[in-house]
């Protein structure tokens, strides 16, 4: 079950009475120099006076980073990178907003006590410091579905054990969230996960051969990091979704599917066992599944643009591809598989996925490295189940050493 319930208590709100908060919501942003991060802003600096940022992160852009943290009056900045750490003082030099780096002040920034972190990291680097957020036991908005495929199991115990409110981002996890409201687990027959279906909807496979960087990086209907777009074009992103479903919504796996849907205006199906089939739709634009989390269980005012369908004319959905598409099946055999299987799966897709947009591997190599990382991880054992975040992250380790091996012998340069 999702740890939110559907109703929480108004002890700790984000937002009270009408829309408006009664005192300002203490909030952090990981990853907020991103597309998530970003939306996130602007929904923040629209209502400036309702939030009281604490901490913002980001990789490397230290200048980029200093700019949010002066605008927003943020506390604390950090960059995971230090090399960036001297440009990032620098530039906060005389403002009183304190400067850290590392991977260790990463946690610790996530872990100052706030009422809500969002947790827009992208990669199974968001883990440490998005399970330090949940540790704290406040609302915890997730858009970084890499903590859940690495380490669903581990994290969610972390979230019952701490009392943390954690409430998806992802739009499909959001729309399903919505759909099921306070009803019965029991009563769901499935769990409809839509797809976009990507740049490549249409492309044979002599076509997505031959597919560049630039053509996987243009999504038809999202703009979002470059990661997660190149998911998109393998639909990865729906595999990855379908693990981060399982965890947040335990229906079992034979409840949970997916359907093509190129207009990305329906985000997830719920159907119940009396026939009825509840659905949530919104133009594609993050900042409502963002506005949702921060305002839940109220409703805030966003900025996007209103679903017009007698414009939109038609809503089409098919049958995701598995051939064209072979990382969905790839995704769900390491579901199925359980253990840490789902982690080999993140991190050597992370590793294929940094290769493709380096142009040393094909389109089609990002499956094929991720499948072959999943059999050698097999034969050498590592798929047990993960009893601790430690071994968790040393099998994520390994992972990446052998998808990096196996992109040297795939590499085309
Ligand atoms: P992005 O690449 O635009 O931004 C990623 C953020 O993480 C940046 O602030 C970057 O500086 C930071 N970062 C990158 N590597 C890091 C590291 N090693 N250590 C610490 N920080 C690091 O990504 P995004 O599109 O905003 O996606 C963020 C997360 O949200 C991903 O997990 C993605 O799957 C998920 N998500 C994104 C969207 C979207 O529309 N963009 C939709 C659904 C889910
Ligand atoms: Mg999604």
């Amino acid at each position: 079950m999702i740890v939110a319930a559907p109703h929480p208590p108004t002890s700790r709100p984000a937002a009270e009475e009408s829309t408006r908060a009664a005192s300002p919501c203490r909030l952090s942003i990981l990853g907020a120099t991103g597309s998530i991060g970003t939306s996130t802003l602007d929904l923040v600096a629209r209502d400036a006076d309702a939030y009281d940022i604490e901490a913002v992160t980001a990789n490397c852009d230290a200048g980029r980073l200093a700019d949010i943290a002066i605008r927003h009056r943020a506390r604390i900045a950090v960059v995971a990178d230090p090399t960036a750490y001297r440009e990032l003082a620098d530039r906060l030099a005389g403002t009183g907003i304190a400067a850290a780096a590392g991977p260790e002040a990463l946690v610790e920034a996530a872990a100052r006590p706030v009422d809500c972190v969002v947790a827009a990291i992208v990669g199974a680097a968001g883990l440490s410091p998005t399970i330090a957020a949940v540790r704290q036991g406040c609302r915890v908005a997730l858009a970084n579905k890499e903590c859940l495929v690495t380490a669903g199991d581990l994290f969610m115990r972390e979230v019952v054990a701490s009392g943390a409110e954690l409430l998806p981002v992802d739009s499909e996890h959001s729309a399903a969230f919505q759909a099921i409201g306070a009803s019965d687990l029991d009563a769901i027959e499935q769990i409809t996960l839509t797809a976009s279906g990507g740049p490549f909807r249409t492309w044979s496979l002599e076509q997505l051969a031959a597919a560049t960087p630039g053509q996987a990086l243009k999504h038809p209907n999202w703009s979002m990091g470059a990661k997660i777009s190149i998911d998109s074009a393998t639909m990865m992103n729906k595999g990855l979704e379908l693990i981060e479903a399982f965890h947040l919504f335990p229906v079992g796996v034979a409840r949970l599917g997916m359907v093509v849907h190129p207009q990305s205006i329906v985000h997830c199906l719920v159907s119940y066992r009396d026939g009825s089939v509840l659905a949530q739709m919104s133009s594609p634009d993050m900042r409502t599944p963002i506005a949702l989390a921060l305002a839940w269980p109220r409703r805030m005012q966003a900025p996007t643009e209103r679903l017009d369908l007698a414009r939109v004319g038609s809503l089409t959905f098919e049958a995701a591809d598995e051939v064209r598409f072979p990382a969905i099946a790839v995704a769900r055999q390491a579901l199925a598989a359980g253990g840490s299987a789902p982690a080999v799966l993140n991190a050597a897709n992370e590793i294929a996925v940094e290769a493709f947009l380096g142009g040393r591997i094909g389109f089609l190599d990002i499956a094929a490295t991720v499948a072959k990382c999943l059999e050698a991880a097999d034969r050498r054992g590592l798929l047990a189940p993960a009893p601790d975040l430690g071994t968790v992250l040393a099998i994520d380790g390994e992972a990446r050493q052998m998808a990096r091996s196996l992109v040297n012998q795939t590499s085309t340069t």
